[in-house]
């Protein structure tokens, strides 16, 4: 086998086995300890952060969508196999919501990021039929002030024409250039069609193996 198809392989049993909740924190001072290496699921509301969680997963109904009451201020975590952490981070950007969600977001974003030195990986999901926004954008600086190495998916794919996909990409890294800690590939995944799901899993299960045991 060659490397990608190693580790196309070794992302989808990672993801194929067990998936559990186990911890939501609303507060900076509840969250759980550091453990177990993390990745972690950002993006504004209605992206399709919990579709792409659940298509990762193979579930229907891991992560709640952003508009169950209650659970969208909190950073849920899920556990998967007894190897990795998939944090899903609370929804940005909902037009109603107003500056004090906004700051009450950063904070407690900031202070998960700040203290994870497990975190692999976050993935910043940006709508693949609009490409970046202004609050994309401001996610990106938080995200590089914090030094956190972070991804961008586009979402919807299916929605996308072919013939506008590669030039979504190449927009998206475009600013990506502009940003100290992003990494320099974009990811273009379908909840739907399922269509770059295989090739984000491969690339978790490749960070977790570079990082190695322990
Ligand atoms: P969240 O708010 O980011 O968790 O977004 P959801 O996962 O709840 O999705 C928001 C809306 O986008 C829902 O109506 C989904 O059915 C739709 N959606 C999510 N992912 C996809 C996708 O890959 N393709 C299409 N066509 N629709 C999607």
């Amino acid at each position: 086998m060659n490397d990608d198809a190693e580790f196309l392989e070794a992302g989808r049993k990672l993801f194929a086995g067990e998936a559990d909740f186990f911890y939501a924190a609303a507060k900076p001072d509840g969250l759980p300890p550091v453990t177990l290496p993390e990745i972690a699921f950002a993006g504004r509301s209605n992206v399709g952060k919990s579709s792409l969680v659940n298509a990762l997963t193979g579930r229907n109904a891991l992560a709640r969508a952003s508009n169950t009451p209650g659970r969208t201020r909190e950073l849920i975590f899920f556990n998967l196999g007894g190897r990795l952490n998939l944090v899903d981070m609370p929804g940005y950007g909902y037009a109603s919501v107003g500056k004090e969600m906004s700051s009450g977001w950063v904070k407690l974003v900031r202070d998960y990021l700040r203290g994870r030195t497990t975190l692999l990986r976050c993935f910043v999901l940006v709508d693949g039929r609009h490409g970046v926004k202004a609050s994309d954008e401001e996610t990106f600086k938080s995200l590089d002030s914090t030094a956190v190495s972070y991804a961008v998916v586009l979402t919807k794919r299916d929605e996308v024409k072919l013939s506008e996909q590669a030039g979504r990409i190449e927009a998206t890294k475009d600013v990506l250039r502009k940003h100290a800690a992003a990494y320099p590939e974009v990811f273009f995944t379908s909840a739907q069609t399922k269509e770059g799901v295989p090739e984000l899993r491969a690339h978790v299960a490749r960070l977790l193996a570079e990082r190695g045991p322990g």
